[in-house]
Parts: C-alpha cells; sequence; structure tokens
C-alpha cells in the first residue's frame, strides 16, 4: 500500500468528511472521485504562470473561479491543491482543474505529485491537459524570454513505475497533440516576438541546474532546452487518454551556453511574463476543438501484456 488510509477530506463544498474506521483505500478513493468536478482541461501549471495562485494573475473576463484549495486522497497520497475554473469564448464555456507548479510540494516525491494531479485528472474526465513552465536553453539560437513549443522529447529522469492506469501501451511518435500545438502557437505568437513551434524538450530530475559538461552532453543528444517538467506529464496524459501539448518560456541559458545566467533577470521572467503566458492558456482553452481528429487517441493502443496492478485501486 502506498499510503495510509485517509482521515479526512476536503473539498470547497465539503469541508469535513468523516468516512470512519476502518476505511478501505479503495472505498475511499471512490467516495473522493464522487467529489471531482468534470472538467474538458487539466492544467499542469509551471513556472510560467503559477507563481502566484492562478486566480490572482488572470485578469481576464472570460475567466471565472469556482473553486479554489481543492484537494482529495488518492491512492498515491494526498494531491495537491487544484483550482477549479470555467472559461467562457466563442465555443461556450469550458471547465478546468489547474494544479500549481506540476503539484510540487516539499517532502513529496515528485513522481508521486505527478501520480496524484493525473488520478485526480482522470477521475475529473480530463481531455485535454495543458502545461507551462521555464526552461534553459542548450540550442545556441535560443535566447531569455523566447517561447519554445516542443514538438518532442527525451526523458532523461530515473522515476520508474510511473503510471496511473498502466493498461495501455502508449505509443510516442506523437507526443504532444498537433491540433492544441497549432492553437497554443496562433495564442503564443500574439503575444510574444519570438516562438519556435517545434523543438525537442529534454527532461532531467532535477530541481538542481546541470553542470557544464552535462549540458554539452545533452546538445550532443539533440535537445533544444532542458527542464524538470514535460515527463512524466506528457505520459501520463497518454496513460489516462488525454491530448497533451504545453508552452515553455526559456528563463536562462544552459551552463556553458552563450553566457552565465542572471539571477535578477530569471526572476524578472517568471513575475513579469506569468500573465501574458496564461493568457495563452486560456486562448487555447477558449478556442480549441475538443473533438478534433488529432490522432492522439489512436497512439494508446490495449497492452499485450497481462500483468496485474499490485497497487490498489486507483
Ligand atoms: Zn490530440
Amino acid at each position: 500500500m502506498r499510503q495510509s488510509a485517509a482521515r479526512d477530506a476536503r473539498t470547497s463544498t465539503s469541508s469535513s468528511l468523516d468516512v470512519g474506521e476502518p476505511d478501505t483505500l479503495s472505498k475511499m478513493s471512490s467516495i473522493e472521485a464522487s467529489l471531482v468536478p468534470r472538467v474538458e482541461f487539466g492544467l499542469c501549471g509551471g513556472s510560467g504562470t503559477l507563481s502566484k495562485p492562478y486566480s490572482d494573475i488572470v485578469d481576464d473576463e472570460r475567466l471565472e473561479i469556482l473553486a479554489t484549495g481543492l484537494c482529495w486522497e488518492t491512492p498515491f497520497g494526498r494531491s495537491p491543491e487544484f483550482t477549479h475554473f470555467r472559461v467562457t469564448g466563442s465555443k461556450g464555456p469550458r471547465e478546468a482543474l489547474a494544479v500549481r507548479m506540476h503539484g510540487w510540494r516539499r517532502g513529496v516525491k515528485r513522481a508521486d505529485a505527478s501520480l496524484q494531479t493525473f488520478w485526480v485528472f482522470h477521475q475529473a474526465g480530463v481531455r485535454k491537459v495543458l502545461a507551462d513552465g521555464g526552461v534553459g536553453s542548450l540550442n545556441r539560437l535560443l535566447d531569455p524570454r523566447d517561447v519554445v513549443l516542443p514538438t518532442d522529447f527525451i526523458d532523461l529522469t530515473t522515476r520508474q513505475d510511473i503510471y496511473v492506469l498502466g493498461d495501455h501501451l502508449l505509443i510516442m511518435r506523437q507526443p504532444i497533440c498537433p491540433i492544441m500545438h497549432h492553437d497554443l502557437y496562433m495564442a503564443a505568437s500574439e503575444q510574444f516576438s519570438r516562438v519556435f513551434p517545434r523543438g525537442t524538450y529534454l527532461v532531467t530530475d532535477g530541481p538542481r541546474f546541470e553542470s557544464i559538461a552535462e549540458v554539452a552532453y545533452m546538445q550532443q543528444l539533440g535537445g533544444d532546452v532542458v527542464g524538470q517538467s514535460l515527463a512524466p506529464e506528457v505520459i501520463l496524459a497518454r496513460d489516462i487518454g488525454a491530448c497533451y501539448a504545453g508552452i515553455y518560456m526559456v528563463v536562462n541559458y544552459g551552463e556553458g551556453v552563450i553566457r552565465e545566467w542572471d539571477h535578477a533577470e530569471l526572476r524578472a521572467i517568471f513575475f513579469e511574463e506569468s500573465d501574458v503566458v496564461a493568457r495563452c492558456v486560456l486562448d487555447t482553452i477558449a478556442e480549441t476543438d475538443l473533438d478534433s481528429d488529432c490522432g492522439c487517441a489512436d497512439l494508446r493502443k490495449p497492452s499485450l501484456l497481462d500483468i496485474p496492478d499490485e497497487r490498489d485501486e486507483p
């Protein structure tokens, strides 16, 4: 068992839910799952938008905050806090659950935070996952404040057994949803002067930055940017059958690339650009086609391996 049984639960509509003792995790999970609102979008907010709570940084008449501070017990531990909001654009109202900083918290392993987040997304029926974040440059053409919308990734993390469902063969030849990617690119192009619609995101464990030798190695591998947040999110999105796309701002040069990065500039980018990146995400939620023939669903096939899952029922 990956966690102790839950003794409390909290949502905006239920401040105290006494489930009694003993309560099985599966029972708790089913109770908790019934409290997760149904939404179309899951947002993995990163340093690009969520250095502050989402509700504080976006002044947009399309946006309606429905609830804040939502969290649930999951088979992987207590979830991070979510904001539930509605965006009403030309295609009608759409709802989202957003988590800040990918669900990372001190004292919680990042892999567990990702599993908690995507368990909630799965229970919510999320069909589209959008993410943002800050990245370091590997490609010498890139400068701070450039925006990159990656189309591929290299996962150098050492996390293992990262899946919520694990019952499908996940094909990663098209990891990024082409339709959401296009919509995110159109939104970003209206806001930023340099937007790159393709690139390879190299993922590390973090949270430390890379050494000069590591950056040189990652350049040889073919990475354009380096960061800590595209995987496992892109993999977990496919695991639950959702599309994935992300927008990433270069916040520093990789070590040994062009020149040493400046901490004051890094901080300035985080806080000055967060509203603009958030607006790009909102534009995409409002305008993207929910029923597009993007092909992502065809890249998730039933597993041919009948391996029993010894974990508690997610
Ligand atoms: Zn798709």
